[in-house]
């Protein structure tokens, strides 16, 4: 069914509009979509943005054949929106924003991503496009302990949970804003991806926050790491489920989990990477903190803060429901690893040489 109503799609010339496509998902999807035949309009903050979409295509070696449009439009601005939408078959809403180190203040995020949901429903909406899908995250769902550690989609993050980092706030208040939004209107669907950490090959020279990671460890800056368990899903799977929501019909109204397999930790994660680049196995995490040592730390370190939240408990997270209703097969876990740090290498990341240091 995946494959005829993506032909359909294709026939109809009717373009699909992604926001975000500056970023890592945003790049992976886009080239997703281009890669299918799907003629895809994309909004950047400004003009000199094109670039950068087209760089990330070049890399993933995907060639836009005249189907790729642009529209400027920010999450921070009414401005462009009403615009972008004319015409649009779907919505893939990803932007959001997704610091490295945590902002001043809580409303520098929140209120990006939730005003920025509402004003991208509300012009969809007036626009007439039957269906948005939005990139939540894990964030709004898992972080608030529970005594089984079983996550599904029916579970929700209380933004009241001691010590929940900003981002994570805001990407709760913003799914909920777009739920009400949708349930309060009506006259749009709505379908919510939530994804774990997403790792898997990184497009143009912006490192995502997981490479970031990755890179970290092989490089030495992480000679300890704390204890911390955590879903990880590939970004080319994650593009492929927001286009399989896009499309099935039970996928309205619905959240899906983007989650690989069992929950991965980063010490588990250093193990991967010392198997298979044994060359780097100096440079790579020795020690994981104990969970009293991560909670210690992180009085003063605001980057152990999720770390400390999650109390070292290993999630059980369920990727049941995107699995039997768009019958979505993720990739294994090691693969999307190893792929990270082959992206790394080849944008130049330099190991040691074998049985020497850096
Ligand atoms: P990313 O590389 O940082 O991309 C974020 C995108 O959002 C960029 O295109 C950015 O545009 C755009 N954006 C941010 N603030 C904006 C604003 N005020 N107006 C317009 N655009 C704005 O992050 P990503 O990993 O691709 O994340 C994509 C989505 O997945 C986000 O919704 C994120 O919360 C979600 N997610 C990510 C992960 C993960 O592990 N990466 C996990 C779960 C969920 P500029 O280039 O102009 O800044």
């Amino acid at each position: 069914m995946f494959t005829e109503d993506l032909e359909e799609l294709v026939t109809s010339q009717q373009p699909v509009l992604v926001t975000g496509a500056t970023g890592y998902l945003g790049g992976h999807t886009v080239s997703r979509l281009l890669d299918e035949g799907v003629t895809t309009r994309v909004t950047i903050r400004h003009e000199g943005q094109r670039e950068n979409v087209l760089a990330a295509l070049r890399q993933a070696g995907t060639d836009p054949a005249g189907k790729l449009e642009f529209a400027v439009a920010s999450l921070d601005d009414d401005r462009g929106w009403s615009d972008a939408m004319q015409g649009a078959a779907k919505v893939l809403h990803l932007a959001s924003p997704f610091p490295f180190t945590p902002p001043e203040t809580e409303d520098e995020l929140i209120r990006p991503a939730r005003d920025g949901a509402l004003r991208v429903l509300a012009a969809a909406r007036a626009a007439g496009v039957p269906r948005v899908v939005m990139t939540s995250s894990f964030a709004a769902v898992g972080y608030t302990v529970k005594e089984d550690n079983h996550y599904s989609e029916a579970d929700w993050t209380d933004p009241q949970t001691e010590g929940l980092p900003a981002y994570h706030k805001s990407k709760i208040l913003a799914e909920r804003a777009a739920w009400d939004f949708v349930r309060e209107e009506g006259g749009i669907e709505l379908a919510v991806i939530n994804p774990t950490g997403i790792f898997g090959p990184v497009l143009g020279n912006r490192p995502s926050a997981s490479a970031g990671l990755v890179k970290a460890m092989l490089t030495g800056q992480m000679p300890v790491v704390p204890v911390m368990w955590f879903g990880v899903v590939d970004v080319r799977d994650v593009a492929d489920l927001h286009l399989r929501a896009m499309l099935h019909p039970k996928a309205a109204g619905e959240r899906f989990l983007g989650v690989s397999g069992p929950a991965m930790s980063f010490f588990k994660m250093a193990g991967i990477l010392r198997e298979h680049y044994p060359a780097a196995a100096d440079m790579l995490p020795r020690k994981e903190l104990t969970i009293d040592e991560v909670r210690k730390v992180a009085e003063t370190e605001p980057s152990l803060r999720e770390a400390a939240t999650l109390k070292g408990r290993v999630p059980i997270i369920s990727n049941e429901k995107a699995r039997s209703v768009l019958e979505w097969q993720p990739r294994d876990v090691v693969r999307t690893i190893v792929d990270t740090a082959d992206s790394l290498i080849r944008l130049g990341l330099e190991l040691p040489a074998p049985g020497g240091k850096a």
